[in-house]
């Protein structure tokens, strides 16, 4: 395992919420994050249909744009039932020509999941896959996956995405109707970031 010992790290990121989660966590590591969007980089076509491949594409393309280490991520919600979909769809499931809306993306999902004829529970789970990418071409993965059932009627406005149908296991309510704060601890995103930490930056020098 490649350590992070580069000072600079690029977040291969348009999304200005994701770079200033990223480089909160970064900087008790004396690590400074720029994100893509701020060096005006183009975001690349995601090809791929596995959520590491497509992390590994926003990965490389801002470490080979920058000469900097890159760190990207992908996720999303695959269904069981539905033999894994949205998976890396997930985004595009909610695509619409006026913006992305949910709520037809979960309303369409819970239609698909009794169209299949599958029996409660409806398992799921969110999947984030992180990449580190270095200029010369090396690259390091982390995954964190959070399982969970589908729930229907949405419950919660606490989130986003599909987290009103989404009810992690443990729990008896949905990823909508739990406090941020307490959804970020546990979160597959949390559990990415947390491999991440431990396996790249902790006791790493710069
Ligand atoms: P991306 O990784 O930014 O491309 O996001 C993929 C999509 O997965 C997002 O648009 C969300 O719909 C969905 N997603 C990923 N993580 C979560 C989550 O924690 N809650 C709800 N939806 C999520």
């Amino acid at each position: 395992m490649r350590k992070l010992v580069a000072q600079k790290l690029v977040v291969a990121t348009h999304n200005h919420g994701k770079l200033e989660e990223i480089a909160a966590l970064l900087a008790p590591f004396g690590v400074e994050a720029v994100s893509a969007g701020q060096l005006g980089l183009p975001e690349p076509v995601e090809t791929e249909d596995n959520f590491i491949g497509n992390a590994r594409i926003k990965a490389h393309a801002a470490a080979k744009a920058t000469g900097l280490p890159a760190l990207a991520d992908d996720s999303g919600i695959s269904v069981d039932a539905l033999g894994g979909a949205p998976g890396v769809y997930t985004a595009d499931w909610a695509e619409t020509p006026d913006g992305r809306d949910f709520v037809m993306a979960m309303t369409d999902t819970w239609a698909r999941v009794q169209e299949s004829g599958a029996v409660a529970p409806f398992t799921a789970q969110f999947n984030c896959t992180l990449v580190l990418a270095w200029p010369d071409g090396h690259d390091e993965v982390f995954e964190g996956v959070m399982q969970g059932q589908l729930t229907w009627p949405m419950r919660g406005n606490q989130g986003h995405g599909y987290d009103p149908i989404f009810q992690p296991d443990g729990y008896d309510i949905t990823f909508g109707e739990m406090d941020r704060w307490e959804k970020n601890k546990i979160s597959h995103r949390a559990r990415a970031f947390e491999a991440f930490v431990r396996q790249c930056l902790e006791g790493a020098s710069t």
